[in-house]
């Protein structure tokens, strides 16, 4: 393709772009394809002369759209949502176009120094303590493995990294049985064992009960097991519980254990004061992570990802071969040595057009008006005979069920008849919902 014709089909895509966003709600939010749809329609092998991009385009309308679940659709209420908006967009747009490789300051200041900044503007402005440092990880998934890690060779003065796990004590990780699975993926790939994550009882909030956290510690410490690590949650999977940070923060100090709080939903709502309260404590934590990308108007992916002690994470996970040393080493971040990843995507670049479209008291604005609307809602299930609340409205996820007195009140059958209701309701392409499952309901 010729710098013409991208010239032409970019601005056709752009018109196409807006219009998507401007009609989406015409769009079924749920693609209704039947699996292997789209795998069939497309050839059996790569084309091996180019093709024109007027028929890319045509492919892209016939084949690929109808197997488009539309998650910024105004029906989409499904998982946690992976929020866009179009200062973001055009922010990817330019990262696509510059197509920088941020690895090291050298290759490309801009991108380590942006990030740095804005990593600082976050902090600042969700009230993190401020000798933390921020650094912008894929997803909530890494930055939790990041923490685990560094746990890891924190407690083994930096020696597994070389040693291997072979003469390592036996760790043990905590959480809640309300945390996400993000927390068992990281435990399985730090080479911890997931037969030794303790999955602590929660209360009837869903949050996790510090006492049974306690406890917990003190029986492994007496099987001569060693405690490693808390993962505490502001804002479970399925409800949006808030486990209790003071206490937790307290136990770990009290055994010397690292704290990781993923935040990786409700980090957002730091910004607003009167929620603030539900991250204190947070002072007392090793790592924090949020996800600019679930509710802060940044397109996937974007995780912000804050440390206490920059240089416990950076042992983690510095290597330094001859080839990527370059002479300014001692005076820049060169964020390669900060997470897993050499090769790093400029995602600072669109924190920044979000920041300062929408200012933070622009996101404040909507996210108050999201919270509203939650709580309206939650209202309206109160008041309905055949529906009930089933966790606590913390935030802006409702969880509730269909209760009607028609149908034979054992679980099993109110599953079912949740079950039927759901899959009827996304069948429609207006709205699109997910379920959980909470204790034994
Ligand atoms: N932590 C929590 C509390 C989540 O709800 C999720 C995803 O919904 C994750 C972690 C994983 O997020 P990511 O997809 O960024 O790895």
């Amino acid at each position: 393709m010729n710098l013409e014709d991208f010239r032409q089909h970019a601005h056709q895509l752009v018109d196409w772009m807006a219009d998507y966003l401007q009609n989406i709600e015409q769009l079924p939010v749920k693609s209704q394809v039947a699996p292997r749809t789209i795998y069939q329609a497309l050839p059996a092998a790569a084309p091996e002369q180019g093709e024109d991009f007027s028929r890319i385009w045509v492919d892209l309308q016939q084949i690929i759209m109808p197997g488009i679940t539309h998650w910024q659709h105004p029906g989409f209420f499904a998982y946690f949502p992976a929020n866009s908006s179009p200062p973001s967009v055009l922010a990817e747009m330019l990262t696509a176009t510059l197509g920088a490789q941020c690895m090291l300051w050298e290759t490309s200041p801009a991108a380590a120094e942006l990030e740095e900044k804005v990593m600082d503007w976050l902090k600042n402005a969700l009230q993190l303590p401020e000798s933390w440092s921020g650094v912008i990880q894929d997803t909530a998934s890494t930055g939790t493995l990041c923490a685990l890690l560094t746990a890891r060779e924190r407690f083994a003065a930096y020696q597994i990294n070389h040693q291997g796990l072979q003469n390592a004590p036996q760790f043990c990780v905590y959480t809640s049985t309300q945390a996400h699975s993000s927390i068992d993926k990281a435990v399985k790939i730090a080479g911890l064992g997931t037969e030794r994550l303790r999955k602590i009882a929660v209360d009837e909030a869903f949050a996790l009960q510090p006492q049974a956290l306690r406890q917990a510690i003190e029986v492994d410490l007496q099987a001569g097991l060693q405690p490693l690590c808390v993962v505490a949650t502001v804002g479970t999977t399925s409800t949006t519980a808030i486990d209790p940070l003071p206490e937790i923060g307290a136990i770990c100090q009290e055994f010397g254990l690292f704290l990781h709080v993923d935040a990786a939903y409700a980090g957002t709502v730091a910004l607003l004061p009167e929620k603030r309260h539900l991250f204190a404590g947070i002072e007392q934590a090793d790592s924090f992570l949020f996800n600019p990308h679930k509710w802060m108007l940044t397109n996937f992916d974007c995780t912000a990802y804050f440390v206490k002690d920059k240089s416990a994470l950076i042992q983690t996970f510095e290597i330094l071969p001859e080839y990527l040393k370059t002479a300014h080493d001692s005076q820049v971040n060169n964020y390669r040595d900060w997470g897993i990843q050499l090769g790093r995507r400029f995602r600072s670049l669109k924190l920044w057009f979000v920041l300062r479209s929408y200012g933070l008291e622009g996101i404040r604005q909507y996210l108050r008006q999201h919270l509203e609307l939650a709580s309206v809602f939650a209202d309206k299930i109160q008041q309905a005979a055949d529906f009930e609340l089933m966790a606590p409205v913390s935030l802006n996820l409702v969880c509730f069920r269909w209760k009607p007195a028609f149908i034979a009140s054992s679980t099993e059958a109110v599953n079912r008849a949740n079950e039927q209701l759901l899959k009827a309701l996304n069948n429609t392409g207006k709205v699109y919902l997910t379920h959980t499952k909470l204790g034994d309901a």
